[in-house]
C-alpha cells in the first residue's frame, strides 16, 4: 500500500518512557535480552516488537519474542554463531538458543525496491514478497494492527508507538493500520488474525476491520493451505479454541476454514455443536494446564458431523456400510486438505478415532479387551463420551465404557462372559448395559462386521 494511503491513519511518534509502561525485563526472556543487547552494543537500532510487547502490556506472558532491528540478516549472521538465516518470501534471522529461537527481523519498508537488492513482489494486490529494508516508521505501518506495532526499546527501557497501538492496549480494541480493505487483499490471513486476537486478548474489533469479512472473506479459498494449517492450530489450540470457534462462525469466515463444518451447523446439526464446544472447553483446560493436546483430535471433532451423515445416507441407500464410512471419510478429508493442509500422520489419526467408533457398540467380550487395547482406543473413547448430544443411547454406550475401565480386569472379563453379548452390566447393576442396536449392521462373507 502506498506510504500517503497510510499516513491518513498514522498519528505521530509518541514515547512512553520506562517509568510510564509495565514491561519489566524480568518478564523478558533471557535469550531475547542477549539478542537485544549484542545488537545494540554493536550500534544497531534494537527493540522487541510484536505480539511479545502488546502481551507484556497487558500482563500476559509470551511464548515467542521478536526481535526487529535495522542490522540486515547478514549483520545479524556477523554476530551471532547460533544464527540462521530463513525464508525467501520474507527473509529473516533466527537466532537459537537451546529450544528458544528468537526471530530477528530488519525493519521493512513500505515502498519500491531500494536499489539495494531487496525486494518486494505484489501481485493482484497481494504481497508475495516482501524484502525491502526501510525505517522503523515504514515497519510499523507495514505491521498489522495498531497493538501489534509497538516498540520496546533496550536503548532506554521505553516504548515507542507510530500508530496509536497504546491507546488500543488501553480500550481493548483492534484497529488494523491503513485501509481495511487495502489490507485484507494485501493478505487475507489477515482477517484470520483478527478474529484470533480478539478471542485470545479479549479485545473488541473495530467496525472498520470487521465490515469488509463478508465481501472479503473468499480471498481466504486462495491463501496457502500450509499457512491455514498453522493459523488453524493458533485459533483452537492455543487455550481461546472455544472463543475462537465462536467468533469466526459469527464473522462468516468459518466455512472459508472448514466448509463441511460450517454445512452441518448451518443445517442445525446441534449435536455435531455440541460435541464441537465441548471438544474445544475440554482443549482450553488442558491448555490452561499445561497439558498436550493433538491436532488430529481437533479435527476429527469439527468434521465429524459431515462424515456421519454422508455415511448413513450412503447406507441408507444401500451402500455396504464399510463402505460408505470409507467413502464418507475419503471425500471429506480430501474437500478438507485442499483449504487446510492437515498433514498425513494427523489425518491418519483423525481417521483411526472415527473408525473406531462403531466398535463400541460390539460389547462382546473378546471385542471389549481388543478395543481396549487399541493404541488410539483412548481418543476414540474420549470422542464417543463427547458424542453424547447424538442420541441417549450413545450418552449410555460412553458410560458403559467408563464403568467398564474402572473394573479390574478380572472382573469385566467374567462380568462379561457371564452372560450373552451385550446384557451384562459390568458395574454390577449400577449403569445398564447398552442395548445391542436394532439397526443390524449387515456381514460380510467373511463374517466380519460391516463397520468402518
Ligand atoms: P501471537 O504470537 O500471539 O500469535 P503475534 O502478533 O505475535 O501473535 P506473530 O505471528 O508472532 O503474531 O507475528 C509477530 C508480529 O509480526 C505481529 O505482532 C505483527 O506485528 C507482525 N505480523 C505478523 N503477521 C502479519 C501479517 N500477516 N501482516 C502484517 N504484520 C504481521
Ligand atoms: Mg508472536
Amino acid at each position: 500500500m502506498n506510504l500517503k494511503a497510510r499516513n491518513e491513519a498514522t498519528p505521530s511518534l509518541r514515547i512512553i518512557p520506562r517509568e510510564q509502561h509495565v514491561i519489566s525485563r524480568k518478564n523478558i526472556s533471557k535469550a531475547a535480552l542477549r539478542v537485544l543487547y549484542r545488537l545494540h552494543e554493536a550500534g544497531y537500532d534494537a527493540f522487541l516488537v510484536g505480539g511479545a510487547v502488546r502481551d507484556l502490556l497487558l500482563g500476559g506472558h509470551p511464548k515467542d519474542f521478536d526481535v526487529a532491528t535495522n542490522a540486515t540478516p547478514e549483520d545479524v549472521k556477523k554476530l551471532f554463531r547460533n544464527c540462521r538465516l530463513i525464508g525467501r518470501r520474507f527473509r529473516l534471522a533466527h537466532v537459537v538458543y537451546g529450544p528458544e529461537i528468537i526471530e530477528v527481523a530488519t525493519f521493512r519498508g513500505t515502498g519500491e525496491d531500494d536499489g539495494e537488492g531487496g525486494d518486494r513482489h505484489i501481485v493482484d494486490g497481494r504481497i508475495v514478497r516482501d524484502n525491502v529494508w526501510g525505517s522503523i516508521e515504514e515497519d510499523a505501518l507495514r505491521r498489522d494492527f495498531r497493538v501489534n506495532a509497538l516498540y520496546y526499546d533496550i536503548s532506554d527501557f521505553s516504548v515507542r508507538d507510530y500508530v496509536g497501538g497504546m491507546q488500543d492496549v488501553e480500550n481493548r480494541v483492534l484497529h488494523l493500520i491503513g485501509d481495511p480493505v487495502t489490507r485484507y487483499r494485501e493478505d487475507p490471513v489477515r482477517m484470520l488474525r483478527a478474529v484470533r486476537l480478539a478471542a485470545k486478548l479479549n479485545f473488541r474489533i473495530d467496525a472498520a476491520a470487521a465490515a469488509p469479512f463478508e465481501e472479503l472473506g473468499p480471498l481466504l479459498l486462495d491463501a496457502s493451505p500450509a499457512r491455514l494449517f498453522d493459523e488453524s492450530l493458533k485459533l483452537f489450540l492455543s487455550g481461546h479454541g472455544l472463543k475462537s470457534f465462536r467468533m469466526l462462525e459469527q464473522s462468516g469466515l468459518l466455512k472459508f476454514m472448514f466448509p463441511a463444518t460450517a454445512r452441518s451447523l448451518k443445517r442445525g446439526d446441534e449435536a455435531l455443536r455440541a460435541l464441537i464446544e465441548e471438544g474445544l472447553r475440554n482443549t482450553d483446560a488442558r491448555v490452561a494446564e499445561g497439558k498436550s493436546v493433538t491436532p488430529a483430535f481437533l479435527f476429527a471433532v469439527l468434521l465429524w458431523g459431515e462424515v456421519r451423515d454422508l455415511a448413513h445416507a450412503w447406507i441408507v441407500k444401500g451402500v455396504e456400510p464399510s463402505q460408505a464410512w470409507g467413502r464418507a471419510v475419503a471425500h471429506v478429508v480430501s474437500e478438507q486438505c485442499q483449504r487446510v493442509a492437515i498433514p498425513r500422520r494427523f489425518t491418519i489419526t483423525m481417521e483411526e478415532i472415527w473408525a473406531l467408533q462403531p466398535r463400541f457398540e460390539q460389547v462382546q467380550r473378546k471385542r471389549v479387551f481388543r478395543l481396549m487395547a487399541h493404541p488410539r482406543f483412548r481418543a476414540a473413547f474420549d470422542f464417543l463420551l463427547l458424542r453424547k448430544a447424538e442420541s441417549a443411547a450413545i450418552g449410555e454406550l460412553g458410560q458403559w465404557w467408563l464403568h467398564a475401565q474402572q473394573l479390574p480386569q478380572e472382573t469385566l472379563a467374567a462380568a462379561l462372559s457371564g452372560a450373552p453379548g451385550a446384557d451384562v452390566p459390568p458395574t454390577g447393576g449400577g449403569s445398564p448395559a447398552p442395548k445391542p442396536r436394532k439397526r443390524r449392521r449387515r456381514r460380510k462373507p467373511d463374517g466380519k462386521s460391516g463397520a468402518a
